[in-house]
């Protein structure tokens, strides 16, 4: 039987992640999660009660906390993605992500390398840490071209820059200390049980409420869409078949202008649920983010060939499920206004900025 730790559990990809293995692998999973606002255990509903599925409430920067969970587990894999996450909060709010996302892998890395020193040889030699990032530690593209995984990293954001420094200690771990490290850095994801402060799930909330639908400066910014399932299923492949010390683009070859989601996002919503007006009439142009990227897109030709990965859902398929979702299901987005209610994030003063 497989064991595995799953961090950031609770999360909109790490809840992907758990209800995979559990539900598709039947494999063992103890979800380590903090439970910030970004964490939902109505996200593992579908795991809940099920006696392969276990959850503790810890925080990733707690050391004790996390050799205790790892040493009582005795976990396999250890699939890291606790994370804070959004680029927009890291841009006000910078301490969180150095802390959680730089000292929290820090001391998870810490925390399994003295598990993983002290098991026998057979198990020293299968045990797997998945270090999961983003495609934004690359910094932005220009109209041509893709991320690779040689290319130089060269984040924009406190948030990339933090995922940046988190990927530099888990590769520095697996060649100091022989850790064996798997590294994945994945494009946008959207889907299901996405927290609603992320352009996509903000957008359908806004549009079937007749909200205004902002858009970042001229919403020509490109991005490159995996549905969230594709993620899990890629994490799940990588942390099996991947080579220690290597890098894995993931990505599903689904560029969007950030304009064009929105107009998909409003058509989709059209047709599923007629209103008086087209939606598309809703969007407003705001306030362009500050070191706002371009474009991401990912090169995944290493996952593909070399794992036989492939994104099963290109960006219609995947919208039009992910639309269809949160009509099903108010019962898990209905509650989150009490967490976060639409207001725009990540905007410096300007005044403070024209006097430094
Ligand atoms: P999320 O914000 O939805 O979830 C993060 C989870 O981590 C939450 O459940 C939160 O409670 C938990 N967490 C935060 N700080 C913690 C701490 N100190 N200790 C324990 N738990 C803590 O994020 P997500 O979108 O699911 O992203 C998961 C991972 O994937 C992150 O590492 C992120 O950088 C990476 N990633 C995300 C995307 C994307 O499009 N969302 C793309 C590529 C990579």
């Amino acid at each position: 039987m497989t064991r595995v730790i799953v961090t950031g559990g609770a999360g909109f990809i790490g809840s992907a992640l758990v209800r995979h293995l559990v539900l598709e692998r039947g494999f063992e999973v103890l979800n380590i999660d903090k439970l910030t606002y970004a964490g939902n255990l109505a996200s593992l509903k579908p795991v809940e009660g099920n006696p392969l599925y276990r959850f503790r409430q810890a925080d990733i920067c707690d050391a004790e906390a996390m050799r205790d969970a790892i040493a009582s587990f005795r976990p396999d894999r250890i699939m890291h993605l606790a994370a804070e996450s959004h680029v927009d909060r890291s841009i006000t709010g910078a301490a969180d992500f150095i802390q959680t996302n730089v000292m929290g892998t820090f001391t998870l890395l810490e925390a399994a390398r003295a598990f993983w020193t002290s098991l026998p040889a057979p198990e020293r030699d299968s045990f797997r840490f998945l270090h999961v990032s983003t495609d934004e530690v690359y910094g932005s593209l220009g109209d041509e071209g893709l991320f690779e995984e040689s290319t130089p990293y060269d984040p924009s954001s406190p948030y990339s820059a933090s995922k940046a420094a988190s990927d530099h200690l888990a590769k520095a771990w697996q060649r100091t200390y022989g850790l064996p490290v798997v590294v994945s850095n994945c494009s946008n994801n959207y889907g299901p049980f996405h927290f609603p402060e992320k352009l996509i799930p903000l957008t359908i909330l806004n549009a079937l409420h007749g909200r205004p639908l902002p858009v970042y400066g001229t919403g020509e910014n490109v991005r490159d869409w995996l549905y969230v399932e594709d993620h899990a299923r890629a994490l799940d492949t990588i942390v099996e078949k991947g080579r220690i010390g290597e890098t894995y683009n993931v990505g599903g070859r689904n560029e969007r202008r950030n304009i064009d989601v929105v107009h998909r996002i409003c058509a989709v919503l059209d047709r599923l649920v007629p209103a008086n007006r087209p939606r598309a009439e809703l969007i407003e142009f705001v306030t362009d983010r500050p070191g706002h990227d371009a474009r991401y897109a990912i090169d995944a030709t290493r996952l593909e060939t070399e794992l036989c990965w492939r994104a099963q859902e290109n960006f219609d398929s995947g919208i039009e499920k992910t639309i269809q979702w949160y009509l099903d299901n108010e019962w898990w987005w209905r509650p989150l206004s009490t967490r976060y209610d639409g207001e725009r994030l990540g905007v410096l003063d300007q005044t403070k900025q024209d006097a430094a």
